[in-house]
């Protein structure tokens, strides 16, 4: 079971993955500036308890994932990161997920116990195109970090990883990829998806196909998905490696 944590709130647009922003996009039906950053009142919902103090409100062995409506590492959260990072350190039964797009920030905004990395919390990057794959992946992939995972989303062209698979695939728990959804999503050619993931099986590397994206394009066909289908058209594509179900493909195939 997973669990959401926003301890701050807003952002600003760093690059073309940008651009469809949901939580923009939300904040923008109720007149809210996405560009202001706060501190939330969730802020300490990982150590919080219940009225009676004997549970926590995030009940153990759960995932959570951090700052869905920010970025963990935007440089307004500075003063209040290591207050962050201490609630994170003290639930070690919980496992953290942080997506950034921000891995030039990383480095200076580590705990002084930091070490090799914390063993609950997993970072991905972001690489939305080849522009983003060479700039932030080497940067990323240098970081101590015991999990570390790559997400292609929202997919924006073909992407060659070739050289980072060759040199970090050791370091990549997971590679993933998929489409934009919400009002204006731009297209996502399963062409792309699928050169992602031959990519990782050649290097041996965990790959998922995450969700379709509201419009892909299959050959020669574009297809509209409703978000609600999105995860679950992906799982029917059969691509996700390894799983039983690829490796089923595979032997038909052969
Ligand atoms: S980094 Fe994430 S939260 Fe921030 S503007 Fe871009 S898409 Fe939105």
């Amino acid at each position: 079971m997973s669990e959401t944590w926003n301890p701050w709130h807003g952002c600003h647009k760093v690059s073309a993955g940008c651009l469809n922003c949901f939580m923009y996009q939300r904040d923008a039906q109720f007149g809210k500036d996405s560009s202001m950053v706060y501190r939330t009142r969730q802020f300490n919902l990982p150590v919080r308890r219940c009225r009676n103090h004997n549970f926590r409100l995030l009940p153990e062995d759960r995932t959570v994932f951090v700052c869905l409506s920010s970025d963990f590492f935007i440089a307004e959260a500075d003063p209040w990161r290591d207050e962050a990072w201490a609630m994170i350190r003290e639930r070690s039964d919980l496992f953290f997920s942080i997506t950034t797009k921000r891995p030039e920030r990383i480095a200076s905004q580590l705990p002084s116990d930091w070490g090799r990395g914390y063993d609950n919390v997993q970072v991905s990057c972001t690489a939305e195109n080849q522009m983003e794959v060479d700039h932030r992946l080497p940067l990323f992939l240098e970081l101590p970090i015991q999990h570390k995972s790559i997400l292609h989303e929202p997919l924006l062209g073909p992407v060659n990883l070739r050289k980072i698979l060759e040199k970090y695939s050791d370091k990549i728990e997971e590679v993933s990829a998929g489409g934009e959804s919400g009002p204006g999503a731009r297209l996502c050619d399963y062409a792309w998806i699928m050169e992602i993931m031959l990519q990782c099986v050649e290097y041996d590397v965990p790959f998922r196909f995450h969700q379709t994206g509201s419009c892909l394009r299959k050959g020669r066909n574009i297809y509209q998905i409703e978000r609600k289908d999105q995860e679950a058209q992906a799982r029917l594509a059969g691509i996700d490696y390894p799983s039983p179900l690829f490796a089923q493909c595979l032997e038909q195939s052969s």
